[in-house]
């Protein structure tokens, strides 16, 4: 049984050794500990110190590119897209030129800066690393056009010429199939190259996508993602109150899908709680979720994030201990089931 948390917001050595202490004595025996361009620029030594001083107090270590080029999870800004203009996702828009600040996961810049963060995350002692909701650019702008327009990424000038190789004709500016299966192949194939290259370097690769298997989140089809030969642990986050989905029926479905596929091809079944933005009065449903991903069959439950948010207001729950609190009685209580 692996049960964890994620952790980030503080690069004091000293503090991360009493929160990890406190992790474990919580129930934890897995963290996943963010390490963003910020991290790798002014923390590297400070990231190796603090995966050292996590598994010396019995955790199993995970370290996620948090917000690197701003296609990943993660409450982190990015230089690489402003140091690499060229290399940014270019969006869909027929009438001129928008680039966003999402790095393409096809350029060669990018890709490089990736290889260089695995790496770091090798030399640190980590025993994997997380690939939390890699995604393309999609739709955030259709607001602007009355709903009638779906904008999405990417068009530059490398995605154009994969698309023009594969199909055989130019990339439409429209969300077609073929769009929607070469976003889909695009993701794959950088999540292929990444944990190719981790896994040479002997870290896991466990990856985490949305929990809604639709074209516009990227991968549609999770058995293609499931069975690429260098990814260990596959899962999802089921966030149900950022989804505003009812929580046991809403775990539940992604719990048992996400089993069911990691079964299929032999591998590990991972799942996100939502211990983060949870409302004033509704911290029992982060209970409720614990057991039924259980119940599903899930035996790696990993929460979002240690100590219920309380280290950042934008992802802050309303009453963060209380959060803390029930996911670590239900660690407790986990414990003793398996
Ligand atoms: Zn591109």
């Amino acid at each position: 049984m692996k049960l964890g948390a994620s952790y980030f917001g503080n690069r004091t050595l000293k503090h991360v050794r009493t929160d990890m202490e406190k992790m474990v004595d919580d129930g934890c025996n897995q963290v996943v500990h963010t390490m963003s361009e910020h991290d790798i620029l002014y923390h590297s030594q400070t990231m190796v110190d603090i995966v050292k001083v996590s598994r010396e107090v019995g955790l199993e270590v995970f370290l996620d590119p948090w917000g690197i080029g701003r296609v990943f999870g993660g409450e982190s800004f990015s230089t690489f897209v402003k140091l690499f203009p060229e290399a940014r996702q270019k969006l869909s828009f027929a009438e001129g030129e928008i680039k966003v600040n999402k790095a393409c996961i096809n350029s060669k810049a990018f890709r490089d800066k990736m290889l260089e963060w695995v790496d770091h995350a090798a030399s640190t002692g980590a025993e994997g690393v997380f690939w939390d909701e890699p995604h393309l650019f999609y739709g955030e702008f259709t607001e602007l056009f009355a709903k009638t327009k779906i904008i999405w990424g990417c068009t530059c000038l490398t995605c154009k010429d994969i698309f023009k190789n594969s199909y055989g004709y130019d990339m439409p500016m429209e969300f077609t199939d073929d769009v929607m299966e070469f976003r889909q192949e695009t993701i794959l194939n950088f999540l292929e190259y990444l944990s190719d290259h981790s896994s040479s370097k002997g870290l896991k690769n466990a990856v985490c996508v949305f929990p809604i298997s639709e074209p516009k989140y990227g991968v549609y089809q999770w058995d293609k993602l499931v069975q690429l030969n260098n990814i260990d642990i596959f899962g999802s986050d089921p966030y149900w109150f950022s989804y505003n989905e009812s929580v046991s029926g809403f775990v539940e479905k992604v719990s048992r899908e996400v089993v069911r596929l990691c079964e299929r091809y032999n591998k590990e079944p991972q799942i996100w709680i939502q211990g983060f933005r949870v409302p004033e009065g509704r911290e029992e449903e982060v209970s409720t979720a614990i057991k039924t991903a259980f119940d599903s069959g899930v035996r790696n439950i990993a929460a979002w994030c240690f100590e219920g948010g309380a280290c950042m207001t934008y992802i802050s729950s309303d009453r963060p201990e209380i959060v803390w609190s029930n996911i670590s009685k239900e660690y407790k209580e986990l414990h003793k089931r398996k």
